[in-house]
């Protein structure tokens, strides 16, 4: 199965924060529920703020679910953090899953760091249950 491990992604990213874990969490779900045979299944449409550390999540997403950049199989669009969304299509058949996440994320990482600074909360992020962190949508 292609992909990495968080561990992975971490270094490939060259730290483990809270942004990256989120994307990753986000496309290993995506992986769960799409089932994608090889890494060329997926696309990915990233709306996100175009600002760190936001788009930490970009590289998240690319480590585990094929989607890259080299294969021109992710797009970045701006947006407002309230709109942050990670949508992934299944291009043998169209089925797609959306994740937006929940509008209180953001301000929950913003006091985790302060309390616990950059790995705790990465750690903390990382143990979360996904739906606590997303709003998770199938469209077949
Ligand atoms: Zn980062």
């Amino acid at each position: 199965m292609f992909g990495l491990s968080v561990e992975e992604a971490a270094k490939l990213h060259g730290h483990k924060g809270p942004w990256l874990v989120l994307g990753y969490k986000a496309g290993k779900r995506a992986k769960e529920i799409l089932k994608p045979e090889s890494e060329h299944d997926l696309y990915c449409i990233v709306k996100t703020p175009l600002k760190t550390p936001y788009t930490c999540a970009i590289d998240g997403i690319q480590a585990v679910s094929g989607c890259t950049l080299g294969k021109l199989s992710i797009e970045i669009k701006d947006s407002s953090l309230e709109e942050t969304t990670y949508l992934f299509i299944d291009r043998r058949n169209n089925k797609r899953v959306e994740f937006k996440l929940r509008t209180d994320v953001p301000k929950l990482i913003d006091e985790l760091y302060e309390k616990y600074g950059l790995e705790r909360t990465a750690e903390i992020i990382e143990s979360e249950d996904i739906c606590k962190l997303f709003k998770e949508k199938l469209y077949d």
